[in-house]
């Protein structure tokens, strides 16, 4: 029998309470690894971990990204708790609201920024501290977006808050990579979760139709938080031991075939 993918090792996984995130504390703990939760939904944390098992498999710890000393604790809870920690997925992230380049308002921008990317760089660089204090030739992983990598595939603060997370990872993996720790993205196309459903008033269904409609590959059902959480544990895992600065899609293909799904989108109101 082949070894389990992740044995042995510690991960925090941010926004992992729901949705992709969850997705992948389910998976990276079913391949063996201890997984640390860390969100501010500590009611569905404290439940996604019980579920998961019992402390020797995965907790709930409450971290706001936002807040350097949070997340700073949270890498100090991990090391302490289990003796290091050799994989930080930063998934935490927030949509903002549906505006636009001639609308959207300062409070909104700002909010946006100190999740997707305060919320990243942080966790990226008490991740990077910690494996390299121990030793450790760790492996972070960031949820950035297919929306960090043109524009037209969601609204301008939030384009520009996964470019930048894109740019984090390919700005720290240059840094890094003389330490031997890597540094990746996953950037996924539409999938239903607590962000993208009721966005223009749709549900669960109608982003999977829009979604598997817009996906270029056919026949392989519909993008799920599972594919991504899948491609996240490569990343993670000792199989992309080479790979370092890649920013890994997952869209069935959309972004190839999509310069723009914006007027798509809007059709979902109507
Ligand atoms: P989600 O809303 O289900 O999950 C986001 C999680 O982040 C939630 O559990 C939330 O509590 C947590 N979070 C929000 N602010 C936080 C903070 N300040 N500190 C700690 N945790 C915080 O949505 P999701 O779709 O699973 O989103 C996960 C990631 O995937 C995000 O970075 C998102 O931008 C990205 N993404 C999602 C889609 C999509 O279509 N769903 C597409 C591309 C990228």
């Amino acid at each position: 029998m082949s070894k389990p993918r992740l044995e042995g090792k510690v991960a925090i996984i941010t926004g992992a309470a729901s949705g992709i995130g969850e997705a992948a504390a389910r998976l990276f703990a079913a391949n063996g690894a201890v997984v640390v939760i860390a969100d501010i939904q500590d009611k569905l944390g404290l439940q996604v971990a019980a579920s998961i098992g019992g402390p020797d498999k995965c907790c709930y710890r409450r971290c706001d990204v936002t807040d350097e000393e949070q997340v700073e604790a949270t890498v100090a809870y991990a090391l302490a708790t289990y003796g290091r920690l050799d994989i930080m997925y930063s998934n935490a992230g927030v949509l903002g609201l549906l505006a636009g380049t001639l609308d959207f308002s300062k409070e909104d921008f700002e909010r946006v920024m100190a999740v997707n990317v305060r919320g990243t760089a942080l966790a990226v660089k008490h991740a990077a501290r910690a494996m390299l204090a121990r030793g450790v030739r760790g492996s972070i992983v960031c949820t950035a977006s297919v929306a960090g990598r043109q524009g037209g595939h969601a609204f301008p603060v939030y384009t520009m808050s996964k470019h930048a997370v894109v740019g984090l990872v390919r700005a720290a993996a240059a840094d890094l990579g003389q330490h031997g720790i890597r540094v990746n993205s996953v950037s996924p196309f539409m999938v239903a979760t607590g962000m993208s459903t009721g966005m223009h008033g749709s549900t669960a269904d109608t982003v999977e139709e829009f979604s598997a409609a817009l996906a270029n590959l056919k026949g392989g059902g519909v993008l799920k938080a599972a594919h991504v959480a899948e491609a996240a544990m490569f990343l993670a895992s000792e199989e992309s031991a080479f790979i370092s600065g890649h920013d890994l899609v997952v869209d069935g293909g959309a972004s190839v075939v999509y310069p723009s799904i914006m007027p798509a989108l809007a059709s979902l109101s109507k």
